[in-house]
């Protein structure tokens, strides 16, 4: 039986709906609708809606009601709004027969309750490193898996071409939309991310990353069209510091990023860049996205005064 408690469920979810709402937009003291109405161009802007299942199992029930009164979903409609969408697009939660798992289908992105109970459950471990705190064990990954999917989403719905394998490609672009549009909360969020993946090795040394990385691969990792946990890690880690090497260092370093990898890791990100303003940018209203994100005005590597 799972023993959730209502009130942390609630309060770290509202933690994850902040994080989604755009902080900055809020404390740069942005007024007015946050989208508010912007001619959207010669095509007709599709809807995006939100729904939250009843959960089948009762031991979803209060995550279930946590979610509602956090608005997580609405919060991150918001996002997916700025964008000029052909078709629907659907944000769920609900219960998927015992799978933690999360996916895009046909216009809809699914978040099963499974799987936002284990990042809740991992969030609060005992042994949780204490280079990440309990508010971004849970908003990084639930950031982590919106964008995420919501990257698969946006290759369906604007026939986005992709070489190599979809999932990296999703990767990829959630951690550049993660690395962009909450920079200023950027390092806290990426240890959350880096944590679930630790947590995903099975490592029973969650302090430290080098003894997962030396670690036998199971060949179901191996064959899996995603990358390994640490695979993951390390991916974003690099576009990370090839973002901002020194906003970023301290994380590099706590992974022991290879510096033959890092390296390469400032092209790494403006390769990325450069096919989010190829492909998806010329989708995207962005005076609305700069309303929900005003730091977006400061170009790329070059973080606002402190
Ligand atoms: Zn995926």
């Amino acid at each position: 039986m799972h023993a959730l408690l209502p009130r942390p469920i609630l309060r770290l979810m509202l933690m994850a709906a902040l994080l989604l709402s755009g902080m900055a937009a809020a404390q740069a003291g942005a007024s007015g609708p946050v989208l508010a109405a912007k001619p959207a161009g010669k095509l007709a802007r599709q809807p995006v809606h939100v729904h939250y299942d009843p959960p089948q199992n009762p031991a979803h029930a209060d995550l279930h009601s946590a979610l509602v009164r956090a608005q997580v979903l609405e919060q991150a409609r918001k996002f997916f709004v700025a964008f000029r969408l052909p078709r629907p697009l659907t944000l769920r939660t609900g219960g998927c027969d015992g799978d933690s798992n999360a996916w895009y289908d046909e216009g809809e992105i699914l978040l099963c309750y499974e799987y936002l109970a284990d990042i809740f459950t991992n969030a609060r471990r005992a042994d949780r490193p204490d280079w990440v705190s309990e508010r971004d064990a849970m908003g990084g990954p639930v950031l982590d898996v919106i964008l995420h999917e919501g990257a698969h989403a946006l290759f369906d719905l604007f026939d986005v071409p992709i070489f190599g394998r979809e999932e990296d490609a999703a990767d990829a672009l959630g951690s550049y939309a993660m690395l962009r549009l909450f920079e200023p909360q950027s390092p806290g969020l990426l240890a959350g991310v880096v944590y679930s993946y630790l947590v995903d090795t099975g490592t029973k040394d969650l302090k430290r990353l080098k003894p997962a990385a030396t670690a036998t691969v199971s060949r179901h990792l191996l064959a899996d069209a995603h990358s390994t946990p640490v695979q993951r890690i390390y991916n974003l880690v690099c576009l990370a510091h090839g973002s901002d090497e020194a906003r970023h260092g301290e994380a590099a370093r706590r992974v022991d990023l290879p510096q033959t990898r890092a390296e390469g890791c400032a092209a790494e990100f403006a390769q990325v860049q450069y096919a989010y303003r190829r492909l998806i940018e010329p989708h995207l209203d962005r005076a609305a996205l700069l309303r929900l994100f005003p730091h977006l005005k400061t170009p790329v590597g070059k973080p606002a005064a402190r």
